[in-house]
C-alpha cells in the first residue's frame, strides 16, 4: 500500500469480540466498510459491521474471500495462526501488524529476548522444557518465581508461582508440561501501561501512561493519565518507540510495565511485562480522554492515514464491567461523568467482559 486508503474502502478484522467491535465502530466513523472473520455467529463485532464471514480462523476459503474483499486486514487478538497471516499475505492482502510482530508476541521467550535486545528491560528469565530445566532455573532466579506457558496464556491463565524446589514437579504438571518460561519475581510498586502507535510512514504517537489495577489476574480499572513524573513518562515513551521501531510495526501496540518505584534509578525503574500487538483493554480510557482514541488510531495506521493526536484532555477512570456487573448500566447511565461502552453480549457469564465505563473529570 503506497497511498492512504480512501473512505469507502473495506477493512477486514480477524476476531469478532469487543475489540473488533470498537475497531469496527471507529472504522465506520471514518467511512470505511468492515468485514469480520469469526467462527461464532452473531459476534459483537459482526453485528456492527457490513459483513461477517463465519468460519475458522485458518479456513483457506474464508481467508481467500477476506483477502480479496479487503484492502487492509488486521486482528483483535494475538493468537491468530501464523499460517493464516501467511495465507493472507500470499493472497496479496496487506496485513498489519505484520507476521514478525505476531510471532514475537506469541512466544514469551522470544518476546523477552526481543525486548532486551532493543533495550526494553524485563525481569530475568529462563526457557523451561522439562523438570530439570525448571529446577536449574529456580536455583538461578530464586524463589518464588513465576512459571508461565510460553504460548497462549492471557489474563493470568497458564501461570503458577513456584515457591520452592519441592513445588517444582507439581507446578510443571499444573501448566500441562508444555514449553514454558520461568520468570524472576518483579518487586513492583504498581502496574502501568503505555499505548502507542506507528504509522506506515514510521511516525510514532504515544499516549500518556495509565495505571492498572487487576483482580484475579483480570484488569479491573485503569486510571489515566497516571500520576507519574516526566522522567517516567519519557522512559515509557522511549521503550514504546524502541519496540515499535524494532518490530517495524504498523498499528497500535499495548506495553504492560512494572514500575519498581522511585527508589530505583530512573533508567531502570520500568520493566516490560509483556506486549500486545493490538488495541488493549488498558487503552479504553482514550475513548473519552483523548480526541483520537486507540481504535481510531489503529484504523488510521493500518489505512496509511496520518496518526492522530494523543494528548489527554480529561482524566479517566476506566472500569471493566465483568459478568453481571453489567447490570449496573441503568444506575451508571444516570451519572453525569460516566460514559458507558457496552459490547452487546447476550450472556453475562462470570468474569466475562461485558462492557466498561469511563468516568471523566478535568485534568
Ligand atoms: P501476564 O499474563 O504476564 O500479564 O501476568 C498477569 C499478572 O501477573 C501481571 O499483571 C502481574 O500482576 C503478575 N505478574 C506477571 N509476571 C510477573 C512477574 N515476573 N513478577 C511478578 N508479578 C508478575
Amino acid at each position: 500500500m503506497t497511498s492512504p486508503l480512501p473512505p469507502g474502502s473495506t477493512l477486514g478484522i480477524l476476531g469478532g469480540g469487543q475489540l473488533g467491535r470498537m475497531l469496527s465502530q471507529a472504522a465506520s466513523r471514518l467511512g470505511f466498510n468492515v468485514v469480520i472473520l469469526d467462527p461464532k455467529e452473531n459476534s459483537p463485532a459482526g453485528r456492527v459491521s457490513q459483513g461477517q464471514i463465519i468460519a475458522a480462523y485458518d479456513d483457506p476459503t474464508a481467508l481467500s474471500v477476506l483477502g480479496q474483499t479487503c484492502q487492509a486486514v488486521t486482528f483483535e487478538f494475538e493468537n491468530v495462526p501464523a499460517s493464516s497471516v501467511q495465507a493472507l499475505i500470499e493472497g496479496g492482502a496487506s496485513v498489519s501488524p505484520g507476521p514478525g510482530a505476531l510471532a514475537v508476541a506469541q512466544d514469551r521467550v522470544d518476546e523477552k529476548t526481543f525486548l532486551n535486545g532493543v533495550g526494553a528491560t524485563t525481569v530475568d528469565f529462563a526457557p523451561v522444557d522439562g523438570l530439570d530445566d525448571l529446577l536449574a532455573a529456580l536455583q538461578r532466579l530464586g524463589s518464588p518465581a513465576l512459571l508461565k506457558t510460553r504460548r497462549e496464556g492471557y489474563d493470568g491463565k497458564g501461570q503458577i508461582w513456584v515457591r520452592s524446589a519441592a513445588m517444582a514437579a507439581d507446578a510443571w504438571h499444573a501448566i500441562g508440561r508444555r514449553p514454558a518460561i520461568l520468570e524472576a519475581r518483579a518487586d513492583f510498586r504498581r502496574e502501568l501501561s503505555v499505548i502507542a502507535a506507528r504509522g506506515r510512514d514510521g511516525a510514532i504517537a504515544v499516549y500518556p501512561l495509565g495505571e492498572n489495577i487487576h483482580a484475579d489476574g483480570v484488569l479491573k480499572t485503569t486510571l489515566a493519565p497516571a500520576h507519574v513524573d516526566a522522567g517516567t513518562q519519557a522512559r515509557a515513551t522511549a521503550i514504546a518507540e524502541a519496540i515499535l521501531n524494532g518490530l517495524d510495526y504498523v498499528g497500535v501496540l499495548g506495553v504492560e510495565l512494572f514500575d519498581l518505584g522511585p527508589d530505583v534509578d530512573e533508567g531502570a525503574r520500568l520493566l516490560v511485562n509483556e506486549i500486545a500487538p493490538r488495541v488493549h483493554n488498558t487503552g479504553h480510557w482514550t475513548q473519552d480522554g483523548c480526541v483520537c482514541d486507540q481504535f481510531e488510531q489503529h484504523i488510521r495506521a493500518i489505512a496509511g492515514w496520518p496518526l492522530g493526536p494523543t494528548t489527554a484532555h480529561f482524566r479517566v477512570e476506566m472500569t471493566n464491567l465483568l459478568g453481571d456487573e453489567v447490570e449496573q448500566w441503568s444506575k451508571l447511565s444516570g451519572k453525569s461523568d460516566a460514559r458507558l461502552h457496552l459490547y452487546g453480549k447476550a450472556e453475562a457469564r462470570p468474569g466475562r467482559k461485558m462492557g466498561h465505563v469511563n468516568r471523566v473529570k478535568p485534568l
